[in-house]
């Protein structure tokens, strides 16, 4: 039996297939979305997803009597920076990004840090050089590290000096992604955990040493408990929310610009 049907009929029929498909292709991806964001959560509240340490000229990790750096903060040994690693890691962070305002091999204990949490904890590392430039010596360590794991972020300016890596396996990134000036495209300290170099823990790296914005001190309490507490600054007000060079190498920032190759 021929079934005639007109041009104009089939037309319809096809946008109206079209249409379900598309709608139906929506609700998948938005089923898929929903799942992805439910695996990212524990009891109802977001996961910790990043661990973000800084590291300056005095390194982490060396010990010293408390408030050495002349603080008044306690100076954290190694073994305290590896327990942050893994209370982090038991709260879901499966990134660790350490952004070196000094240089990569100045401080050896920045590796072993590293180290622990890849090997132990499967995390992936990302080695923030504000120093961009590597002797022979910093690429030997840095090959001991899991390529597919590893990835390697300087200014956008710098890139070129970083290219040999790509040669040997590395992923490089850029650590400012986005220009300065404008609202960050990040998304924000909700599932991330920032810890400067004296062990103080801040709403992020954008506001690192501003009173408003400091959530107590890695040695006081479990991170866990930081995180939960409503009455510790979680989110940066809006007026000062603005890409800076503080936020070079922020994992909630970078990785929304290489969402496909984390
Ligand atoms: S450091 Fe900058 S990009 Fe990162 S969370 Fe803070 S405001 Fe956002």
């Amino acid at each position: 039996m021929v079934v005639n049907v007109s041009r104009k009929k089939t037309k319809g029929i096809t946008e109206s297939v079209e249409s379900d498909s598309l709608q139906l292709l929506l609700e998948f991806r938005h089923r898929i979305r929903a799942c992805c964001e439910e695996a990212r959560k524990v009891n109802g509240k977001p996961k910790i997803v990043y661990l973000w340490l800084c590291v300056t000229e005095r390194g982490i990790g060396h010990s010293g009597p408390s408030g050495a750096n002349g603080s008044g903060a306690s100076t954290l040994a190694l073994h305290e920076w590896l327990t942050i690693v893994d209370e982090a890691a038991s709260m879901g962070s499966d990134w660790l990004v350490l952004t070196l305002l000094t240089e990569l091999g100045r401080h050896p204990d920045v590796f072993r840090v590293a180290e622990w949490a890849q090997k132990t904890h499967g995390m992936t590392i990302g080695f923030h050089l504000g120093v961009p430039t590597l002797t022979d010596a910093e690429i030997k360590q840095l090959e001991r590290f899991d390529r597919q794991k590893t990835r390697i972020m300087v200014r956008r300016e710098d890139l070129d000096k970083m290219r040999h890596l790509q040669a040997l396996g590395f992923t490089v990134w850029t650590a400012n992604p986005q220009e300065e000036g404008g609202k960050p495209d990040c998304q924000g300290p909700a599932r991330m955990i920032y810890v400067n170099a004296k062990g103080e823990l801040y709403t992020c790296g954008l506001v690192d040493g501003h009173p408003d914005y400091r959530m107590g001190h890695a040695l006081e309490r479990p991170l866990r408990a930081v995180v939960a507490d409503p009455s510790v600054p979680h989110y940066v007000d809006e007026s000062i929310h603005t890409v800076s060079p503080a936020c070079d190498g922020c994992p909630s920032l970078v990785a929304n610009f290489f969402r496909d190759n984390l």
